[in-house]
């Protein structure tokens, strides 16, 4: 475990709820498509909903998830700039691929109704192969359905080439898990260097890039790519985390003409929105600090 990683961890969870404010859009579904609307109405920037939650194995918990989907697409109503995300762990797959492929397809079936795409999120090695799985069993039937590939996994490319022919939405990042190194690289260069190949790959391939990614340098490579390949503005978009301060720059690239996305999460019960928030903080460069400052003072104080 890397080091700010350990200290993050160490944070008790109303420390975790407090910093992590900003990457999460809220404890309601009204927050969650209020903070969307308003990123568009204000921004014109695009977002994906995502219900916090991850490794559930209570089959209420799923349940509950399963309701919470449900009331989100009834409330995002039909509207042209929200998608919502979705992950396996947190819709059955603790009871195997074909359990979560119904359960996922329920949902997918319900948004499509409203003309809204899902994305099926990746998450750490155990689960790629379920989530491939279960994207190109659902594609077949869903056209816009999407999914992710995380470049520092080995097998990546190998993954892309499998997804030929399937013209999808692919959302492509580095990927945030720790992965062992006899399966992932673990320079973050090199990951950025094979996500630009993968990128240009999925251009070739007739794939839609959804370039998730903070680094302006990995962006603006991208569109260099992109442009090289004389494709049009609309055939790829960047995504964003809410909460990494880069309102300037999303809003310059919107102002280029280029589809900026937000990942709006949010969470109606807090226990499930702590994973995340934990790795958001990590990620933020200055949190440790902040984090190990407070905690400081705060054992300090007690004396
Ligand atoms: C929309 C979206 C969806 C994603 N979906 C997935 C997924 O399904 N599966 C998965 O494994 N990963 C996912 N990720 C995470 C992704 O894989 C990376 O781990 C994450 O984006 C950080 O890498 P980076 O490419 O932004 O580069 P970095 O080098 O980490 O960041 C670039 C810059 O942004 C700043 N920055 C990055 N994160 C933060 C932060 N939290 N707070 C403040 N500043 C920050 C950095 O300091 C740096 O200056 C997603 C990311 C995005 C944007």
């Amino acid at each position: 475990m890397g080091l700010k990683k350990f200290i993050v961890n160490l944070a008790p969870s109303p420390l975790v709820k407090l910093f992590a404010g900003p990457y999460v859009a809220g404890d309601s579904i009204q927050a969650a498509t209020d903070t969307s609307r308003k990123f568009w109405e204000e921004r014109r920037v695009c977002s994906t909903i995502d219900l916090l939650g991850e490794e559930l194995e209570s089959d209420d918990d799923v349940q509950y998830t399963v309701g919470v989907y449900e009331r989100l697409i009834s409330g995002l109503g039909s509207q042209e700039y929200a998608t919502i995300s979705l992950k396996p762990t947190q819709l059955g797959s603790h009871r195997g691929t074909e359990h979560c492929l119904k359960i996922i397809e329920g949902i997918v079936t319900q948004a499509e109704k409203q003309d809204i795409k899902v994305t099926l999120d990746m998450e750490d090695h155990p689960y790629t192969d379920m989530t491939l799985d279960i994207f190109r069993a659902l594609i077949k039937d869903h056209p816009t359905f999407g999914t992710v590939l995380q470049s520092r996994l080995f097998r990546t490319d190998e993954d892309v080439k499998s997804l030929k022919g399937l013209n999808a939405r692919i959302r492509i990042c580095i990927g945030i898990y720790n992965e062992p190194k006899d399966i992932a690289l673990q320079n973050m260069p090199e990951m950025k260097k094979k996500m630009l190949e993968q990128i240009e790959v999925l251009f070739k391939e007739g794939h839609y890039p959804e370039i998730a990614t903070h680094d302006e340098a990995v962006i603006n490579e991208s569109i260099n790519i992109a442009e090289r390949l004389k494709m049009k503005k609309d055939q790829y978009e960047v995504q964003m985390l809410m909460g990494v301060p880069k309102q300037n720059f999303q809003d310059e690239l919107v102002r280029n003409g280029i589809l900026v996305r937000l990942y709006v999460p949010f969470a109606e019960k807090w226990k499930f929105a702590t994973a995340y928030c934990k790795r958001r903080l990590a990620a933020n460069p200055a949190m440790a600090a902040y984090i190990l400052k407070n905690l400081l003072y705060k054992t300090v104080g007690k004396r």
